[in-house]
């Protein structure tokens, strides 16, 4: 009976050994579902690089949000004006780089609720005679470096541009546009405010303009195709803006002026 008993036993903390290594397995994401963020990790703070990790706002949201649907988060860096073609084409899951919410992007994508404001500066050299968003419109022709496909290429051509007020001229990175000024190519930048100061703070000689050219809100864009991802994100997005953790991850990257 004893024998029986222990028998029973063992066999019993077997199974339990088992269910134990069930859910670690399941833990240490060799089951688990990869979710694949597609981005351009040339935007700091949003997202760059640390060593040859892609880092930033976007990075750690992408992160806490793939922890909380129980998948495992692959980051894919990529050219910022091929990210919602490789989503509408269904290659990635989702995208997230600093991505203004605009009607165009609304034809291709689904966007999330927002998750931050962005607002889109321009940046001079100091002593530039360009001193207001207005004089972008003005009598002189001014050219305008931007990054490709961004906000702030749509707007200045749209605005400039196409009424034959100026000239865009467009580079990959945001940081190629930045180069492009202190060396004369072109007269201002146009660019989300945060990468602008991450930029303007690495150079010499270059100042932000203090009125805005444009307010917009970022969003993770999500294939059509795909409606329940977008909800559990934005359900994600909601206990994440509730509990505190959005805005911890925020503080990390931004400091208070
Ligand atoms: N917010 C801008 C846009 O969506 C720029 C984003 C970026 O360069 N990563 O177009």
């Amino acid at each position: 009976m004893k024998k029986i008993i222990s028998l029973i036993l063992a066999a019993a903390l077997c199974i339990f050994v088992f269910a134990a290594c069930g859910t670690d397995s399941a833990e240490n994401g060799a089951d688990k579902k990869v979710l694949t963020m597609a981005t351009n990790a040339e935007f700091p703070p949003y997202e760059f690089y640390e060593g040859d990790k892609v880092v930033g706002i976007d990075a750690e949201i992408a992160a806490v949000i793939a922890e909380k649907l129980g998948m495992e988060l692959e980051i894919v860096d990529t050219a910022f004006d091929s990210i919602i073609p490789a989503i509408v084409a269904g290659k990635y899951d989702m995208g997230m780089a600093g991505m203004t919410v605009t009607e165009e992007r609304l034809e291709e994508v689904n966007f999330s609720d927002s998750y931050a404001t962005g607002v889109q500066v321009v940046i001079v050299k100091e002593g530039s005679e360009i001193t207001t968003v207005d004089d972008l419109t003005g009598d002189k022709k001014y050219t305008i470096g931007v990054q490709t496909g961004t906000t702030g290429d749509l707007y200045s051509t749209w605005d400039i541009e196409d009424e034959g007020l100026g000239t865009v001229s467009r580079f990959n990175k945001g940081a190629d546009a930045v180069e492009a000024l202190k060396i004369g190519k072109v007269d201002c930048v146009i660019i989300d405010n945060e990468p602008a100061k991450a930029f303007v703070a690495e150079s010499e000689g270059l100042k932000i303009l203090d009125t805005a050219y444009a307010e917009e809100q970022y969003a993770v864009a999500v294939s059509k195709e795909n409606p329940e991802l977008l909800e559990n994100i934005n359900k994600a997005l909601a206990e994440l803006t509730a509990d505190g953790t959005l805005q911890k991850i925020v503080d990390k990257y931004i400091k208070a002026e």
